[in-house]
């Protein structure tokens, strides 16, 4: 019979990957509670109100992207494409906003767009989702930006660099988007059908599109960094000195207007020269706008979202696939060694030492090879006359030394070898 594929751009994660995943999970987890942002978890099923509304009708997101459907009832519904709005809900719905203000959550999981799919591009993929509600303080903006370059040299990620820019306020923009729109209006032909829609509809737009004609002809276009009001301006000039402060180093950007429309005044950019086309490792920004446009209070907020897939092709490059080994192979031989050889490696698991056996009654020399493989420390070898005895072989797989010990013996030495030591994760 035929066999059932995944969905195309979804992918599996298997073992051998996932140590990767768990590893980036972990150390995000560390930092961003180290830095006051705790962890929630939102459906991966909205409302596709939320969205349309939330990043924006004009964003490539919401127009070409998003899984969008209706249910068995008819309800208009999206898988989540990012978090923030779905993180914005959450903050409104269930009235997080406390004292003090400033209130800081991180969110893991998959995101769905329906997009080419490429290296780095899928269409599940994984976000690393920070965001912190409350404040406008450029100390904020810094604050998070940094956080975002040590969970990068956490991971041990080098050569990433960041890009920032300021998008200005809705005030600052208004007058901007005309002078764009008549530059826009000059060269009409010359751009691609998407970007002839955008300058009518939302033209700052424009800078988001990926047809490389698109960006030459806007390198003489008119930058809304140069036209920011002066209240935008000192902010941003304030963000630059917090960066400043903490050794943050940044390039500014001004093409770089990020793919969501909700973003205000600071927005940036992480990325990366080692992904071809997929460059962007994470970005963010501020939405000082989006809690009141989304029916909560009218407070600010910022975030950025990492991609876990693009994280894990960079960490990866140049190292083997690890995946995790056990500890000790039990390997016996006769019916009833194995007999007594399955509740033993029952035993030594309840106690915390990663042990594994052989399910399939093969020859020892079979076994013994698959100890190898597995690089275990320690195999026990059970035969009928060490049965008998009430003993085992415990072979020390570094030294090579073998030792004939009482089963109870071999399971002190073990625990001595396993136990005593703090795990070890197993990647250093
Ligand atoms: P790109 O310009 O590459 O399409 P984006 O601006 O659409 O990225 P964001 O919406 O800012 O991406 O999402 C933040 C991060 O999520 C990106 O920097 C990227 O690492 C990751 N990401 C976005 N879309 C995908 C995808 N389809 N597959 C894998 N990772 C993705
Ligand atoms: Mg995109």
């Amino acid at each position: 019979m035929e066999s059932i594929q995944a969905v195309r751009g979804m992918n599996d994660i298997l073992p051998g990957q996932i140590e990767w995943w768990q590893k980036v999970e972990r150390l995000a987890r560390e930092v961003l509670e180290n830095f006051g942002y705790r962890e929630i978890r939102t459906p991966v099923v909205e409302k596709l109100e939320l969205f349309s509304r939330g990043i924006g009708e004009s964003t490539d997101i919401v127009e070409k992207e998003m899984y969008a459907f209706a249910d068995r009832k008819g309800e208009r519904l999206a898988l989540r494409p990012e978090a923030t709005a779905s993180v914005v809900r959450a903050y409104i719905q269930h009235n997080l906003q406390a004292d003090p203000i400033t209130q800081k959550f991180f969110c893991l999981g998959p995101m769905f767009r329906h997009e080419r799919p490429q290296k780095g591009r899928y269409r599940q993929f994984h976000q690393i989702d920070a965001e912190a509600f409350g404040s406008d303080d450029p100390m904020l903006d810094a604050e998070i930006m940094y956080m975002l370059r040590i969970l990068l040299e956490r991971l041990g990620l080098t050569g990433v660099v960041l890009h920032i820019n300021s998008l200005g306020c809705p005030e600052c923009r208004k007058t901007y988007r005309n002078v764009l729109r008549e530059y826009l209006l000059k060269q009409a032909d010359a751009f691609c059908p998407d970007c002839l829609r955008r300058r009518d509809l939302n033209p700052l737009r424009v800078f988001d599109c990926k047809v490389e004609r698109c960006q030459s002809l806007l390198e003489a276009a008119p930058m809304l960094l140069d036209s920011i009001c002066s209240d935008c301006a000192a902010h941003f000039d304030k963000v630059k000195i917090y960066l400043d402060g903490l050794q943050t180093s940044h390039v500014i950007n001004p093409r770089m207007v990020r793919g969501l429309d909700y973003y205000t005044r600071t927005a940036f950019e992480v990325v990366t020269d080692q992904l071809g086309a997929q460059n962007a490792v994470g970005g963010g920004g501020r939405y000082n706008g989006l809690v009141r446009d989304l029916g909560g209070p009218d407070l600010p907020g910022i975030g950025f979202a990492v991609g876990m897939e693009r994280l894990i092709l960079l960490l990866q490059q140049g190292q083997e696939a690890q995946r995790r080994m056990p500890k000790v192979f039990l390997a016996a031989l006769g019916d009833s060694a194995r007999h007594k050889g399955f509740f033993l490696t029952q035993e030594l698991r309840t106690l915390g030492i990663e042990t594994e056996m052989d399910y399939e009654g093969r020859s020892l020399k079979s076994q013994m090879r698959r100890a190898d493989r597995l690089n275990v420390g320690h195999v026990l070898i059970m035969g009928e006359d060490e049965l008998a005895a009430g003993r085992i072989q415990l072979r020390d797989m570094n030294s090579k030394e073998q030792f004939l010990v009482p089963v109870e013996k071999a399971i002190e030495m073990l625990k001595e070898s396993y136990l005593k030591t703090i795990r070890q994760d197993f990647f250093p």
